[in-house]
């Protein structure tokens, strides 16, 4: 028995990203043991049996395929379990919330949880009928601090639908992306067993069905269909709080009732936590509290930046650095806003056939926002940077190159640039001590690196650019 080699677990483990999307790849894939017995098969040790049937159940096909493909048919793949495996971690070194995985962290081991009952229908849920916008998936839903617990949440409901949290309880203002998650969940579950019995239904669609019910004498089938659905998935539930719904809330109520009772999943998003929702009847605001009740929050600068760096890209323009961050600094309402804005930029740019910079950015976004009386300047980046290193302005602007002031200048180059895409380069160096253009592109360079490795520094990062945002509101 040994490890397989690197070269072909490289290559069975490429296959499987390919397959399953970067995601999954991260939480499931990335560290675990390949181990070749010598008699072509393929064993991955994992650490319990709750592992070793989530693996089964869901990846192993998958697993079977990608050794197919990459090592020649003859290789079987087996879980085993052993007690010095620490199986997947997961991309942060975490077990994955609400036992996502087989065994919430601190459960004891016991018989498997049940699993959902099999769904009544045996024909596919087309996904156009259930209104399903083929972009709001998973892997088009950039994670940030503003929504990385409500995204996790999603993520573990579809993976393990009746088995993590129920309800699911997805709120936030408008244009945080709560309809992108719930429509990511119905595609997930669709894509693994596309005859999931699922119901992706608006709140406002959910009660006109039932008033259509009543009228048309047809309750009880109406009844048969709500209460034996496998998963249940209602957007902007607070419509249920609008205006007088008294009988309303009563059938969501027992609807809620029956497929609880039924161990069926049931996902709700809502503009307000269950606390707040208007006129909601004290029986279903403990019901929505029951799971995980997880917030959307506004994104903020560094998840700004990401999600006009991913809508550009799909959308196959080549958007500078500069008109991206000159974007996420003056819009930070909501990612609708910032979607609006890459496209009108991107639209502008098309329609008048100049190339985007910061000023067709400016042009575009002008009567969309108000933009900051510009803005951050030198004075207020060494402030802010000298501060929390414990420094003074000046150390910033001398030439001492002891560690800490050093680090210090670097970071306050790189955020006089992203925050004022009106500096030159010169400009920037003048400030810090009369640096030639060589140095402030290299300190850029050095910064930019260190927030794509380092955790721990792009959080430190983050809060400095929210604090020199807020200090100009
Ligand atoms: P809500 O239902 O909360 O009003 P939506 O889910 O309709 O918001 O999101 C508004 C738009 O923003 C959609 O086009 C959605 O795809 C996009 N969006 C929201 N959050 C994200 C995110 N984190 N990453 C990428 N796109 C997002
Ligand atoms: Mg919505």
């Amino acid at each position: 028995m040994a490890s397989l080699s690197s070269e072909l677990k490289s290559r069975l483990l490429d296959n499987l990203k390919d397959t399953v999307g970067q995601q999954h790849f991260e939480r499931w894939f990335q560290s675990i043991d390949l181990i070749d017995d010598g008699q072509n098969t393929i064993e991955i040790p994992l650490p319990n049996v709750y592992y070793r049937q989530w693996y089964e159940r869901n990846y192993g096909v998958l697993i079977q395929k990608a050794l197919e493909t990459t090592l020649g048919g003859s290789y079987k793949v087996r879980f085993s379990v052993s007690a010095n495996s620490n199986g997947p971690t997961g991309a942060d070194g975490q077990m994955p919330l609400f036992g996502v995985g087989p065994q919430a962290e601190g459960e004891t081991p016991g018989e498997p949880k049940p699993v959902m009952p099999a769904p009544v229908e045996t024909k596919e849920t087309p996904r156009c009928e259930l209104g399903l916008n083929r972009n709001f998936t998973f892997d088009r839903f950039i994670v940030g601090s503003c929504n990385r617990f409500a995204h996790e949440a999603a993520l573990a409901v579809a993976e393990n639908p009746g088995k993590a949290y129920n309800p699911v309880f997805i709120h936030g203002s408008v244009g945080l992306g709560k309809t992108h998650l719930l429509q990511a969940i119905c595609h997930t579950v669709l894509d693994r067993n596309p005859k999931t019995d699922i119901c992706y239904r608006s709140c406002e669609g959910f009660v006109n069905d039932y008033i259509a019910a009543i009228q048309a004498g047809k309750l009880e089938q109406f009844r048969n269909r709500y209460r034996q659905i496998d998963i249940l998935v209602i957007d902007d539930i607070h419509f249920l709080g609008k205006g007088d719904k008294p009988a309303s809330q009563e059938e969501f109520f027992h609807t809620f009732n029956a497929l609880h009772n039924s161990q069926r999943q049931i996902i709700l998003s809502s503009d307000s936590p269950p606390q707040n929702i208007p006129n909601l009847i004290d029986r279903l605001v403990s019901r929505f509290k029951w799971g995980v009740v997880a917030r959307l929050d506004a994104p903020d600068f560094e998840t700004s930046t990401a999600i006009l760096r991913s809508k550009a890209t799909l959308g196959g323009t080549d958007v500078p650095d500069e008109a991206i961050s000159f974007l996420a600094t003056n819009i930070s309402t909501n990612v609708r806003d910032l979607e609006g804005a890459i496209n009108t930029v991107i639209g502008l740019s098309r329609a008048t056939h100049r190339p985007i910079d910061v000023s067709l950015a400016k042009e575009a976004i002008k009567d969309i926002v108000k933009i900051g009386a510009y803005p951050i300047t030198f004075e207020t980046v060494q402030k802010a940077v000298s501060g929390h290193f414990n420094l003074t302005p000046s150390d910033l602007q001398s030439k001492k190159r002891d560690r800490t002031i050093t680090t210090a200048r670097q970071i306050g180059i790189y955020l006089a640039r992203l925050l004022n895409p009106y500096y030159s380069l010169e400009e920037i160096g003048n400030a810090f001590g009369g640096r030639d253009h060589s140095t402030v592109l290299y300190a850029i360079e050095k910064v930019k690196q260190r927030i794509s490795k380092d955790k721990q520094f792009a959080a430190t990062m983050d809060i400095l650019v929210n604090e020199l945002k807020k200090s100009v509101a």
